[in-house]
């Protein structure tokens, strides 16, 4: 009895009211956002089947421009970058970002139909992110239909550029060069689909192209020369056999390799692709160092052994992709509204390092979280990604608690 008891209260502490969550406007959403459960859904899957590969997210800019505009926010536009951006004015010009971003990790042509069958839906994209984009609009209706009010200006904002060689670029944009850099002080990525994941440490990426090249020739006629294929051969041998840290996480990845034109030629050209990753950015430094040297060795070895032929390759690295990395202090305002408005629905946030849009504000010291738009979802980035709705109005509840538990103590 005694436990029951107990675990009972537990229960009831996990979904402790806070004062926020007890408002009744802030009911008045919650509500809202449940009831229209549905409705965020079917617009989810309106978004999803508007291609938007990176790089060309146009048209779907076009349309979260039109959603913005019949939410009623103000000063819509779609910045030069191609990022929309939408302002709910509060009290003060200090400025929460909310952002979902607009590109899918997938080639121009892409068929994005989407898919149900019963509880698990299927479609490039559905979750990453078109859950995000439903959700912020699903989170800036529920505010207006409860006449919710802020302290700080709201700027909601469907980004470009999150995936792969988009490199971050709408949000850079908007943190680094826009005109409304110096206003914004906080900022959210709603991307990927558990609310109760809370993403505070950015891992840093570093991507390389190494191209290597020499003078070709035939295979039989000219054997003796340099190979840029046997070059890049030696360097990934190397790169193969470092030890790396699994605490802090520090990860390497050769992705592509080409090179080549026929069987029986020595190549003249071969290139590849590697991604860095690590939690920590003294090891990233390592291993990017590491990666430098085991060109120059690489190609110096390749040049030894074949000196006779007085042919040379030369190497070429050029960064493809650079994401700061860093780290939102679990015990800021920011990871405590979120832990607030995390008990308030009953959750247990865990905290986790990715690569996401929030590596861009967390590599400026701006407190920064990337928070899931509800429902759960897999195999990300792959025609077979999945999404399924069950409860994902939690998503846009989490994000509304975690958004005015922040700005209530501004006040
Ligand atoms: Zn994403």
């Amino acid at each position: 009895m005694r436990l029951l008891f107990l675990s009972g209260l537990f229960a009831a502490c996990l979904c402790a009211q806070t004062p926020v969550a007890q408002r009744p406007e802030v009911k008045k959403a919650l509500k809202y956002i449940e009831a229209t459960h549905e409705q965020t859904l079917a617009k989810q899957v309106q978004i999803a089947e508007i291609p938007a590969p990176t790089f060309h997210e146009g048209e779907r800019a076009k349309f979260m421009a039109g959603e913005f505009k019949k939410l009623g926010l103000k000063n819509v536009e779609i910045d030069p970058q191609g990022n929309v951006l939408g302002w709910r004015p509060g009290e003060v010009a200090d400025t929460f970002v909310i952002a979902a971003h607009l590109d899918i990790s997938f080639a121009v042509g892409v068929n994005t139909k989407v898919r149900k069958e019963g509880a698990r839906w299927w479609g490039p994209g559905l979750g990453d992110d078109s859950r995000g984009l439903a959700a912020i609009l699903n989170l800036c209706e529920a505010m207006n239909n409860a006449g919710i009010k802020t302290h700080q200006t709201v700027l909601f904002v469907s980004n470009v550029g999150e995936e792969g060689l988009g490199d971050l670029n709408g949000v850079r944009y908007l943190l680094q060069k826009s005109v409304f850099k110096d206003r914004i002080k906080e900022f959210i990525s709603v991307d990927g689909s558990d609310p109760s994941r809370l993403v505070n440490g950015g891992t840093g990426v570093k991507r390389y192209r190494v191209t290597l090249k020499g003078p070709g020739g035939h295979s039989y006629g000219n054997f003796g020369r340099v190979s840029p294929i046997h070059a890049a051969a030696r360097i990934i041998d190397r790169m193969a056999d470092l030890k790396v840290p699994e605490k802090p996480k520090t990860t390497y990845n050769v992705g592509t390799i080409t090179g080549g034109t026929a069987v029986n030629a020595i190549a003249e050209e071969c290139s590849f692709e590697v991604d860095l990753r690590s939690e920590d950015l003294g090891q990233l430094d390592k291993i990017e160092l590491f990666l430098l040297e085991a060109v120059r060795q690489g190609v110096a070895d390749e040049n030894k052994a074949r000196a006779n032929s007085k042919s040379v390759i030369t190497a070429e690295t050029k960064v493809v992709s650079d994401r700061p990395g860093g780290l939102t202090s679990e015990n800021g305002p920011l990871p405590e509204a979120a832990k607030r408005a995390a008990a308030a629905m009953g959750f247990t946030p865990h905290f986790s390092y990715s690569s996401t849009d929030s590596n861009i504000p967390i590599g400026l010291k701006m407190p920064a979280l990337t928070m899931g738009g509800g429902g759960a979802g897999g195999n990300a980035h792959s025609l077979n990604e999945w999404f399924e709705p069950a409860n994902a109005w939690k998503g846009p509840q989490m994000l509304l608690l975690t958004l005015l538990e922040f700005d209530s103590k501004l006040k």
